[in-house]
């Protein structure tokens, strides 16, 4: 690599890289970041500064940064086979061993596995799969697929629609057809006078509601994230999972669990359903998989699905180069190895989650904090006007980013959702790190008041 300057580097980012959801034209005029390099959980950008990351890169980088284990697996399969396809009556020794591990740590009900490189594909195989599986069962009329407003599920094509985020669907078109959407499970925005069990209640029935609406027999597919992650960490009331899979039952329906981000032990069990308590047909997988250290991702195949496909259904007319990519399969399973050596999923459910909870909940005694929510090590702050009326500050103010700049001038990367400020740190952080985190966001909302006072917007 070159040795240039931030601001040759900026320069030079500016001309030729177009990045992921950005208004290139302010992007260019600010200039990014340059990360330079990674340990545990911190990062280094180019001036040197040292940055505690608690987003884990973007929800994936799970057990931190720099595992000899990742990197000498990757260098070893690299040099062994660094890629073959799993097409034409061909198989990888990583793949068959990860798809083995894979229905080792997923519920009992998971045998099978479809490999793709990232969430958005997976969520493509969904739509694809769900509507096969119903073809193959001779209702062809089951298309339609039920998401969630402020769901995200990606952004390919079909990945955008399943999600519902209004300002993807203004671009290109979406959704597709035959994919509708209800309501998300947020009680602080939503909940009104109700508790949150009865709102958790309310926002199921939201869905039978839809399914009446289209018609039972073309509903092929509900689709949720468990805590819905990019939406905001929004962690549903205890209540709403088990309604959801209790109207599914009721109707026939597949149930699909998106777990590109609870997946690999983000709420305290492999996956979130089992946190929430839900029994998918289909699960989603990315990120966590591999720690975000190589692509890959696919969709967990529950024996309903699989017995379908497998004994009644022909060729399945879908699949990708890198599906079964022999170099991340690899890393996965040193990843999912280490995992399990570490005890990572029990530590985050018994020692780290309830450490994160507790200092949360401190947090929320801070005059701009109308809640907090956390479910294992992914948290949420929600920035108000009023927390007695849960009053939000006007949108245009944008407040979550006065308090996202106060994160980035004091090493800490924290994601803000409008007015609310998320975390979902590294599953490795020892409880001194949730500390030293929790003591950087205190600091970071003592700052955003004091400015907000300062503009006269309290
Ligand atoms: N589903 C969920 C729940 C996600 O959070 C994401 C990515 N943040 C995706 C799907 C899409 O994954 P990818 O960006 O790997 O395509």
């Amino acid at each position: 690599m070159t040795s240039r300057t931030t601001a040759e580097w900026q320069a030079a980012d500016a001309r030729h890289f177009l990045h992921p959801f950005t208004d290139f034209k302010d992007l260019a005029k600010k200039g990014s970041r340059i990360i330079k390099k990674a340990e545990n959980i911190y990062l280094w950008d180019s001036e040197g500064h040292k940055i505690l990351d608690a987003m884990s890169g973007l929800w994936c980088v799970n057990m931190g940064y720099g595992q000899q284990p990742l990197i000498d697996a990757a260098a070893q399969q690299m040099k062994e086979l660094p890629f073959y396809n799993a097409f034409f009556q061909t198989s990888t020794t990583p793949a068959i061993e990860l798809a083995e591990v894979l229905a080792e740590v997923a519920p009992p009900h998971f045998q099978h596995v479809f490999f793709t490189s990232s969430g958005s594909e997976g969520n493509d195989t969904v739509v694809r799969m769900v509507r096969r599986y119903w073809d193959v069962l001779g209702q062809p009329n089951r298309q339609v697929i039920i998401g969630r407003i402020n769901g995200y599920h990606g952004s390919t094509m079909a990945g955008a629609s399943l999600g519902g985020m209004s300002g993807m669907h203004a671009q290109g078109g979406l959704p597709i057809p035959d994919i509708t959407h209800i309501d998300q499970p947020h009680w602080y925005e939503l909940g009104g006078s109700q508790s949150r069990d009865e709102f958790g209640i309310t926002a199921a029935r939201w869905l039978e509601d839809k399914i009446l609406a289209v018609g039972p027999d073309r509903v092929a597919a509900f689709i949720g994230e468990p805590v819905q992650g990019a939406g905001g960490v929004i962690v549903p009331p205890a209540t709403y999972w088990p309604e959801i899979q209790r109207i599914c039952d009721k109707y026939g329906i597949l149930l699909v669990s998106d777990e590109v981000i609870c997946g690999f032990g983000r709420t305290g069990n492999w996956f979130g359903c089992e946190t929430m308590g839900s029994k998918p047909d289909l699960m989603t997988f990315a990120k966590g998989v591999t720690s975000g250290y190589i692509p890959l991702g696919g969709v967990m195949v529950g024996e309903r699905i699989a017995k379908v496909l497998i004994e009644q259904g022909g060729e399945f007319n879908h699949g990708f180069t890198y599906s079964g990519h022999p170099t991340a399969c690899a890393v996965a399973l040193a990843n999912i190895r280490l995992m399990r050596e570490q005890d990572v999923v029990r530590k985050v459910r018994e020692e780290l989650g309830p450490h994160l909870a507790q200092r949360f909940a401190e947090l929320a005694k801070h005059p701009l904090v109308g809640e907090v929510q956390t479910c294992g090590m992914m948290g949420a702050v929600q920035l108000v006007k009023d927390k007695a009326t849960r009053k939000a500050f006007d949108s245009a103010l944008e407040v979550g980013m006065v308090c996202r700049t106060h994160c980035f001038n004091n090493g800490l990367i924290m994601r803000a959702v409008g007015d609310r400020m998320i975390v979902a740190p590294p599953l490795v952080m020892t409880v001194a790190q949730i500390d030293e985190m929790a003591d950087l966001i205190q600091k970071v909302l003592d700052l955003t008041l004091a400015e907000l006072n300062q503009r006269g917007w309290l």
